[in-house]
Order: C-alpha cells, then sequence, then structure tokens
C-alpha cells in the first residue's frame, strides 16, 4: 500500500503516480550495478564506512546484502522521520499550505509509525508523530530555505554519482543522496536529521566530524558546485544537522552548523582512493574479506556479532535463518 500526500489517498500497489510514499519496506532483491563481478566501482558512504569498520561486515552486509530482519526501531525511525520531512517539502513546493501539508505529513507519520516494533518506548507510533508536529511547529518557518532544482522541485533527497578516478580503465564513482540543500544566510548548506535519545550537547555534536557520512555529502557539493546551478550556486559552506532529541514525554531540538574546510575535504578524497585501490581492489581479488575484530563490540555490538561468534561452517546457515537479503545498491537513485 502507498500514501498519496497531495490526494490524501491510500493507494494499491498496482496504481503509478508520480509521488506516492510505500507504506512499508519491501525486500529489495535485483542485480547490484554497482559492482563488477566482486569489485565496487560506486562507493557511497554506507559501503566506505562498512569495509573500514570490518572488511567481513562489508561483505556480509554490502556485498552479500544481509541485514537484520525485522529492521530495529532505531535505524527506522530515523528513515521515517527523513521520509516525513522530504514529503513536508515536496508538499511546500507544489503550493500547499503549510497547515494543510502538517496535516498530510502527520497522518503519514501515523501510517508510517504502525511498523515499528514498540521495543523502544522513545521511538514509537506516538512518538514519531509527536516530532514530527513539534519539529514542523518550530521549523515551520524555516530561515534554511530549500534550494529549487531547475526543474523547479526542491532540493531534497537529491542523488549524485560521480566520476573520482580510475583503477584499471575502470571509472570509480561517488554517490549518494543529500537530504536537503538549503540557503543561510546567502551560504549553500547541507541539512540532515539526526535522531537521538541522549543529550544534545558537545558530544552528540563531536559525533558528526570526522565523519564518513558528511565529509562524503560535503565533498560531493563541492565536485557538483563546480558549475554554478540553482542547487548548488557556490560551495557549500558546511551542514545544518537538527538534533532531536526523543524521550518518552517529551521531544527536543537543536540546530548545529559544522563547517568541514576545503583541505579536510580533500584529504577524505585521499583516503577514499586508496581504500578502493589497496583495501577493495586487494579483498576483492584475493576473495577474502578479513574480520576486524577490534569493531565487534562498538557502539553496542556489530549487528553480525552472532553470526561471528559461531564456527565458520554454522555463519552462512545463521545467516540465511535469521538476517533477510536486500540490494545495497549506491548506483540506484531514490
Ligand atoms: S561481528 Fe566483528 S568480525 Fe563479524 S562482521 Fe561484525 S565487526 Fe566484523
Amino acid at each position: 500500500m502507498n500514501y498519496a500526500p497531495l490526494t490524501d489517498q491510500l493507494l494499491p500497489d498496482n496504481i503509478s503516480r508520480s509521488f506516492l510514499v510505500p507504506l512499508s519496506e519491501p525486500n529489495l532483491l535485483s542485480p547490484n550495478t554497482s559492482f563488477i563481478g566482486n569489485f565496487q566501482f560506486v562507493w557511497d558512504s554506507v559501503s566506505y564506512g562498512a569495509i573500514q569498520t570490518c572488511p567481513r561486515k562489508y561483505k556480509f552486509s554490502i556485498i552479500d546484502g544481509y541485514q537484520l530482519s525485522p529492521t530495529p526501531s532505531t535505524l527506522l525511525f530515523g528513515i521515517y522521520f527523513h521520509k516525513i520531512q522530504e514529503v513536508w517539502h515536496k508538499l511546500l513546493a507544489h503550493g500547499m499550505d503549510k497547515d494543510l501539508a502538517l496535516l498530510r505529513c502527520v497522518r503519514l507519520a501515523g501510517l508510517l509509525g504502525e511498523n515499528l516494533l514498540n521495543d523502544r518506548n522513545e521511538r514509537t507510533k506516538e512518538t514519531l508523530i509527536r516530532a514530527t508536529v513539534w519539529y514542523l511547529d518550530q521549523f515551520k518557518n524555516d530561515p534554511a530555505q530549500t534550494n529549487i532544482r531547475p526543474d523547479g522541485t526542491p532540493a531534497v533527497e537529491y542523488s549524485f554519482q560521480l566520476p573520482l578516478f580510475n583503477i584499471d580503465n575502470q571509472t570509480i564513482y561517488l554517490a549518494g543522496h543529500l537530504d536537503r540543500v538549503a540557503t543561510f544566510q546567502n551560504s549553500v548548506y547541507l541539512c540532515d536529521y539526526k535522531t537521538t535519545k541522549s543529550d544534545l550537547g558537545d558530544r552528540f555534536l563531536s559525533t558528526f566530524k570526522p565523519s564518513y557520512q558528511f565529509e562524503g555529502y560535503l565533498a560531493a557539493a563541492h565536485i557538483l558546485s563546480s558549475v554554478p546551478t540553482s542547487v548548488f550556486p557556490s560551495p557549500p559552506t558546511g551542514l545544518i544537522i537538527d538534533g532531536i532529541q526523543l524521550g518518552v514525554t517529551f521531544t527536543r531540538f537543536q540546530r548545529f552548523i559544522v563547517r568541514i574546510t576545503k583541505p579536510e575535504i580533500d584529504e577524505y578524497l585521499t583516503d577514499l582512493e586508496y581504500t578502493i585501490k589497496v583495501k577493495a581492489k586487494g579483498y576483492a581479488e584475493a576473495n577474502h574479506w578479513p574480520a576486524e575484530k577490534t569493531s565487534c563490540h562498538l557502539y553496542g555490538g556489530c549487528e553480525f556479532l552472532s553470526v561471528c561468534s559461531k564456527p565458520p561452517q554454522d555463519r552462512e546457515r545463521i545467516l540465511k535463518t535469521n538476517y533477510v537479503k536486500r540490494t545495497w545498491d549506491p548506483a540506484k537513485a531514490r
């Protein structure tokens, strides 16, 4: 089933419309167009982060496509909040009145919230609706104005795929999706939303720099702005990150500005090139992705702990039983 925010209709999957939000997560298995054999030539921050964290994790999650099922609430809540904000900006660009657009976003939050597992008290259907209403109330007249593409649509979920360098005559690309490109105080910023249970203090802010995700986004934005357009009239100044603290009985917001300089971006691109040329290519040629065991127990534990804690001969069976396969293809635009 899909939700059509412009008309407030629920429509079955066999109806084709240009602006529909799927209400369930399809198990997408399709040929991965970012790979030639077992070598990846289109890279995004997720695959770069995975191979740096643990090559075996990269094999399981990116090459084989194994993911936890059902999707954890911590991940799904953030995906839904992003989707609702994308719909908000698209509705406004269609000329919809803000109060009506808010009602449509609240309905969407309620529909998507049905899929949350209710295993986390701060990430439920109710807290998703509350975060949507309170956030859009606070940022109804956002001083960061969304940039508009040449075709008149807003620069939200802006997909890119940019050539970086060649290996053995194969072009290597950087790909991804920018949540929102906006202008604030006459400068271009990339905007993102981050939900957390924790305080929105210095510790929260420190998690965004250094960052594979944001340095990759800013690297792409710098490249894209080399030819000025309505989306990128000038190079980006930095990031606007809206922190969203989720409590059981409250939601708080705080906006942060993060600056990442051009030399830092250049360093990111150099590191990415070495990682692909030395690590990714070497592992692919050897057809072996070694375990990085210092990463197993970080941040609450790797999602493949239950696999790697068993002998090698048991792992494929555990993966097939406890995980679903979804193709992670950075080359696919959203
Ligand atoms: S559990 Fe450890 S070795 Fe296994 S994929 Fe995760 S980080 Fe790598």
